[in-house]
């Protein structure tokens, strides 16, 4: 069993659609660690796709947000406005369906995935420290986590964490041999907002089977996805950060 592991989504259809050309007859199943929406311009699309090709959904905190079970106090000026914008432009039936989604960590198939780390779905793991006090909680040597929009994660090995790198810029994939030994917390990177410097989408293979995984990013149309955002009207920044992947 191949799976396609997506995270971070945030309502982009372009990226959305050049992950799956780009992945088209490689995997069987798909898992998406939340984040649907949020920022983007495409809602429905993108949770319509989700709904109907995702094998199990975790939460992410602008799913909440974007559904209405969240105070929006907390968040920046600027997800509040998406996350108001994203309420009124989804379909009953899509928001209910993404107020309806479990919480992780959810266990599939010896691994398990989150949107942020084991005990708090909202942590951001993006330190080496971070990693190393959520390594304890692993109840698999294997998990998948989003949330930070950065592609990569962390190696457990011999009590120490280290980071593992993504493809470099031009560089299509690049594989990661997983040792038995170790502990592994991953994180594909956003499909629909990348934050990692690299602007293009992110995604991961992963078969039990096998003893690797694969990292992969595909540019995409930005040019379209961001005159979206401008003809929604939302935030210009959210166009901007496209192009540069931050
Ligand atoms: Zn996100």
């Amino acid at each position: 069993m191949r799976y396609l592991i997506l995270s971070d989504l945030h309502g982009n259809l372009e990226a959305l659609t050049a992950v799956l050309e780009s992945a088209v007859g490689e995997y069987d199943r798909t898992l998406c660690l939340g984040d649907l929406v949020g920022y983007g311009a495409d809602p429905n699309a993108v949770t319509d796709w989700v709904r109907s090709n995702a094998a199990v959904v975790v939460r992410g905190n602008h799913d909440r947000a974007c559904a209405g079970l969240e105070d929006l106090e907390w968040f920046n000026p600027v997800a509040r406005v998406a996350a108001e914008w994203t309420y009124t432009q989804l379909t009953p039936e899509n928001r209910s369906y993404i107020a309806e989604l479990p919480k992780g960590p959810i266990a599939v198939d010896g691994f398990q995935v989150m949107h942020g780390s084991l005990l708090d779905e909202d942590e951001y793991m993006v330190q080496p420290a971070d990693a190393g006090q959520a390594f304890p909680y692993l109840e698999t040597s294997l998990a998948f986590f989003g949330h930070t929009h950065l592609q990569g994660g962390f190696e457990w090995a011999h009590s120490r964490v280290r980071v593992i790198g993504r493809p470099a810029p031009g560089q299509k994939e690049t594989f990661l041999e997983l040792d038995p030994e170790n502990a592994y917390l991953i994180n594909p990177g956003s499909v629909g907002q990348p934050r990692d410097g690299d602007p293009r989408t992110a995604y991961i293979f992963y078969d039990p089977s096998d003893k690797f995984l694969l990292y992969r990013r595909v540019p995409y149309d930005i040019t379209t996805a961001q005159q979206k955002i401008h003809n929604a009207e939302l935030p210009d920044i959210l166009a901007h950060r496209l192009a540069l992947g931050r």
